[in-house]
């Protein structure tokens, strides 16, 4: 068969993958491209994900793309709404039309004398082998891998004789109604399933090793609400966008400023919201500072409802063993349980699972570093779009697209091919990607390529720095190596 060439293939086709589709048609109309897409849906994460209550957990102000405006009156939204957005905005854009669905991505091939990425593909279920070229490849995989959450090895969950389904992997057979459920986890999918379940279980109880911080916000923005009665959707939009962004920004530097204040902060809100004669220094009280691991967002407080209504509890305890009827803990309590939901987490994974050569030469991700967020040391014309830790993902990836299209545009108006971030200062350390000491992240650090410990390979997880480096700076840095 003859191989396809394309300017551009993009790997995915979640929120990243359609919001690269927009950027590229927008900013590179004469370039052609693809999206290569494993699953037969649109939306990723957002389809992937069908757990009760599944929902952002930051605004959709900062996780809706720059150029389509959310204009729904929930902030924190809905699974559903969120994935119907993402296909609106392909189909809008007619970035549906350029997406091979069934199509996952096994291995890419770069050479420098043609100047191409021969990129394989398995197709369908029969899994037949089809390859593409292109000449700049954007993985929008996402992070983490598609075939199964983690799930560490509990002792007796054989014994147990009511069903123990993981997140990720949720169906609509799933019976709760009226049942004893046990949710293990506390974080994000675990505070979000609590609520949502406890509307129907006989009871649920979160069974957590140790406590996470949990802050309530509002479902509903008011003032992103009011300013969209008042302006244009564009204008309510941006001015929205900026005031989340700046809000976030202003609490994660606090956090590192002065994390025992906004400790106290946090604690004081859980406190408010679960009376005085709960244990909040038990069950809501980490041992680590706020955003040293992600902190959990409630709206409304549903969490805290479902505790003080008594739909719900928190165990803080470690699991000694499943038993035929439930969970025993090391305390020696037992968790009677019919369900036993294992919101433990996800596999993270590197650039789709995707093997990487270049020239011949196999490509460790873990032996690079990673420029600007985005690029591999020494892995010629290709970008990744990959999101915040604490912000919205979206942020990240707009600029990352918007930086991958001045790049493409800069080699086209000077003739260049092939373009290389090279570590060409030798003073630059190299520290992990992640500084995250949650387990999923400190399970899987070692196979993530390296930040450096200044720019341009430094990772300064900040929008308005990001801003400056990927929109304004020179795209020529001496860092980036053109041929
Ligand atoms: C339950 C959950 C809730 C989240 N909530 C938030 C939130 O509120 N705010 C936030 O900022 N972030 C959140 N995140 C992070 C979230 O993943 C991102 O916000 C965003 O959805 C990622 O989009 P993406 O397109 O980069 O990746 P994904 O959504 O993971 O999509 C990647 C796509 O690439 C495809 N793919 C992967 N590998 C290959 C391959 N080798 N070949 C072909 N196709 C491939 C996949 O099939 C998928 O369709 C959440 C994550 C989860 C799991």
């Amino acid at each position: 068969m003859p191989i396809e060439h394309v300017d551009v293939a993009v790997v995915g086709a979640g929120l990243s993958g359609i919001g690269a589709g927009v950027h590229l048609q927008k900013n590179c109309p004469d370039r052609t491209f693809v999206i290569l897409e494993g699953r037969d849906a649109i939306g990723g994460t957002w389809d992937l994900f069908r757990y009760p209550g599944i929902r952002s957990d930051s605004d959709m102000y900062t996780l809706g793309y720059s150029f389509r405006p959310w204009t729904q009156a929930k902030a924190i939204a809905d699974g559903p709404s969120i994935l119907d957005y993402i296909r609106e905005t392909a189909k809008d854009y007619g970035i549906d039309r350029k997406i091979r669905y069934g199509h996952s991505v096994k291995r890419a091939s770069w050479s420098s004398s043609d100047a191409r990425w021969t990129v394989e593909a398995e197709r369908g279920p029969a899994r037949e082998v089809v390859r593409f070229t292109c000449s700049f490849l954007f993985m929008c995989s996402g992070y983490y891998s598609y075939r199964s959450g983690y799930t560490p090895e509990f002792p007796g969950v054989e014994s147990f004789r009511g069903r123990v389904v993981h997140p990720q992997k949720w169906t609509d057979d799933v019976d709760y109604a009226g049942k004893r459920v046990v949710v293990i986890g506390s974080g994000a999918t675990a505070v979000t399933l609590v609520p949502e379940m406890a509307k129907k279980a006989a009871h649920v109880t979160m069974l957590q090793r140790s406590p996470t911080y949990v802050v309530s916000l509002p479902a509903e923005d008011a003032v992103a609400n009011g300013l969209r009665r008042h302006l244009p959707p564009r204008v309510a939009y941006g001015v929205s966008r900026w005031k989340n962004v700046l809000r976030g920004m202003f609490f994660f530097g606090l956090s590192r400023r002065a994390p025992r204040r906004v400790k106290k902060l946090i604690l004081r809100g859980v406190r408010e919201a679960l009376g005085p004669d709960y244990d909040v220094r038990t069950h809501f009280t980490p041992t680590y500072d706020p955003w040293d691991q992600r902190v959990c967002l409630v709206p409304d407080g549903d969490l805290f409802k479902a505790i003080k209504d008594g739909g719900a509890s928190v165990v803080t305890d470690r699991i000694e063993t499943f038993t035929e009827k439930g969970i025993r803990l090391r305390s020696g309590a037992e968790l009677e349980a019919d369900v036993i939901v294992t919101a433990t987490g996800l596999n993270l994974e590197v650039l789709g699972g995707v093997e990487l050569t270049v020239d011949g030469r196999s490509i460790d991700p873990s032996k690079t570093m990673n420029y600007k967020g985005m690029m591999y040391s020494d892995v010629p014309n290709l970008a990744s779009a990959f999101g915040y830790t604490n912000a919205s993902w979206t942020l990240k990836c707009d600029l990352t697209c918007g930086y991958v299209c001045r790049l493409l545009n800069h080699m086209k108006a000077h003739g260049y091919r092939q373009c290389t971030p090279r570590r060409n200062d030798p003073s630059i350390t190299e520290e992990p990607a992640l500084t995250f000491s949650s387990g999923y992240v400190q399970r899987s650090i070692a196979k993530f390529p390296k930040q450096g410990s200044r720019a341009p390979w430094k990772l300064y997880q900040n929008y308005a720095l990001d801003l400056v480096a990927l929109k304004y700076s020179a795209v020529e840095d001496g860092t980036m190596e053109f041929a």
